[in-house]
């Protein structure tokens, strides 16, 4: 199977090319050409088999130059019973007669970034001995918050890597925080970057600009990449989770094989939902796709209208990782939904980049509408459907999932769809506290960590083992610096 550039069919690469190399060179994301098809029968097999064996028989489909005993081996590291606290990997928990919660939090580090995170690495290291690359790869991250933690525990002590992460000293919560300063591996860096996530984001697309830098590293054995989710090899790990899903509703015998199944996912970057399109492409029976916004609503917009503009207000919220105005990886929707039309694509992220704006041809307007319902909720909204789904149904989520719960109940009010429903659940309502208290009612919510006990004792759930851990953890990385000092701080620790 051949990997093509979204701006450039021509190019032509290997899953593990593609996967070493993560951005194609003409800015363009590395994409399968075709689409492999998933058949009855072997839905009807994968649905006796664990997670773990269901993700290897899905991206065997993708990684032809990987065995199944490389794969095997992949997902036994990543998914182990070490690493997620639910055999299961991604347990449905049941609402009622046709709304199902997707729980994508059970890793490392409480979010839904572990489930690809944990594979990545992995494949990362492997596709760089397949195509012959010495030197080591060093993974440099810009984070405010979720993504960077998630590849510090993916990253640890795998071979022929490293992983330096820079956080915004003011821009994380004191768990986010806690939770990167206290990380373990020998391969693993952490610094905090005076100001906001901004200038730490900044600080490190420097870094990987600068010429001279990269021809010192490459001396020293090292090149720099990044572990974003334009890598394939992040959104093919999820991929398997919405394919799970319907087995388990098979299993469960809440549809029978062929019954189309809808999924509402809470969108930022379009990782996650591009995922579930591309499993419904492959034949997975999917009826509506429904993409959650919170109040950065651009995407609600392009569903809606067809235009895509990122010039408004960027607002702040209790869904932080939603908080996105360009959503990188619309642009494989886009080459999948002009058939493949690379000038076209390369067209409008053209006009994305000159003017912040772009507007698709009625025809992709028609199919976009065809396939996905847009909506999205508010910061009062996301407070009171938290409060509600705890007291309706004893269930307690967190300010992503509640997104996603109320655009589902909007297009179910709109639609009248009564069709089996999955919502998916991307973070542990443990790494949230402050919000998910304030919306139960708590009036005064204890500061930093307390707030896991405080969250406990109201609701009689336990946090998650790993959070539960980080009061007793040892503080290996306490260097704060300013955005200019970014680079010496490369250079430390790639000596
Ligand atoms: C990253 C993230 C999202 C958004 O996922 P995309 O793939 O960027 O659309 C939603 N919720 C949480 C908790 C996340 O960490």
């Amino acid at each position: 199977m051949n990997y093509v550039s979204t701006r450039n069919k021509t190019v032509s690469l290997t899953a593990s090319q593609a996967i070493a190399q993560g951005l194609a060179r003409d800015g363009g994301l590395l994409t399968p050409e075709v689409f492999p098809k998933i058949t009855p029968a072997m839905l009807e097999d994968w649905k006796g088999k664990p997670y773990g064996q269901r993700a290897v028989a899905v991206m065997k489909l993708f990684l032809e130059d990987f065995s199944e005993e490389e794969l095997t081996g992949f997902t036994q590291a990543g998914y182990s019973a070490e690493k997620f606290d639910d055999s299961r990997v991604a347990p449905l928990h049941t609402l009622n007669d046709n709304t199902h919660c997707l729980e994508l939090w059970h890793g490392p580090t409480s979010a839904f970034k572990d489930m690809a995170l944990q594979i990545l690495p992995h494949l990362l290291s492997a596709s760089l001995v397949k195509n012959r690359e010495e030197k080591t790869v060093c993974i440099l991250v810009a984070t405010s918050g979720d993504t960077g933690k998630a590849a510090l525990e993916g990253f640890k002590d795998v071979d022929r890597t490293k992983i330096l992460v820079f956080y915004p000293k003011d821009g994380v919560s004191e768990v986010q925080a806690l939770q990167m300063k206290t990380q373990e591996g020998g391969n693993v860096g952490v610094c905090a970057v005076h100001g906001n996530f901004d200038d730490a984001q900044t600080g490190v697309k420097i870094l990987f600009s600068d010429e001279k830098l990269r021809a010192d590293l490459a001396e020293r054995g090292y090149f720099l990449s990044s572990a974003n989710s334009i890598n394939w090899g992040r959104i093919l790990p999820q991929l398997v989770y919405y394919i799970s899903a319907y087995c388990d509703l098979l299993n469960a015998g809440k549809i029978q094989m062929g019954d189309k199944v809808n999924y509402c996912v809470p969108t930022g970057n379009f990782g996650n939902i591009l995922a579930c399109w591309y499993a419904k492409q492959m034949g997975l029976p999917v009826g509506k796709l429904i993409c959650a916004s919170n109040s950065n609503n651009v995407l609600t917009e392009f569903i809606d209208t067809g235009v895509y503009d990122k010039n408004r207000p960027f607002h702040t919220t209790m869904s932080p990782s939603m908080d996105i105005l360009v959503s990188s990886n619309l642009e494989r929707l886009l080459f999948a939904l002009t058939n493949q039309d690379d000038q076209a694509v390369a067209g409008y992220m053209k006009q994305l980049s000159e003017t912040g704006r772009y507007e698709v041809t009625d025809e992709l307007k028609a199919r976009l509408k065809e396939e996905f319902f847009g909506g999205f909720c508010d910061e009062a909204k996301t407070s009171e459907v938290i409060a509600k789904v705890w007291k309706e149904h004893n269930y307690l989520i967190d300010p992503h999932t509640a997104v996603a719960y109320q655009v589902m109940e909007e297009y179910r009010a709109a639609s009248g769809d009564r069709t089996q429903t999955v919502f998916v659940s991307t973070a542990s309502p443990f790494k949230f506290c402050d919000s998910v208290l304030t919306s139960l009612g708590v009036e005064e919510v204890r500061p930093g960590i307390e707030a896991l006990d405080q969250l406990n004792q109201v609701t009689g759930r336990p946090a998650p083992g790993p959070l539960a851990a980080l009061r007793d953890k040892e503080i290996r990385f306490e260097e704060h610096v300013d955005k200019e000092q970014m680079m010496d701080v490369v250079l430390t620790m790639l000596k």
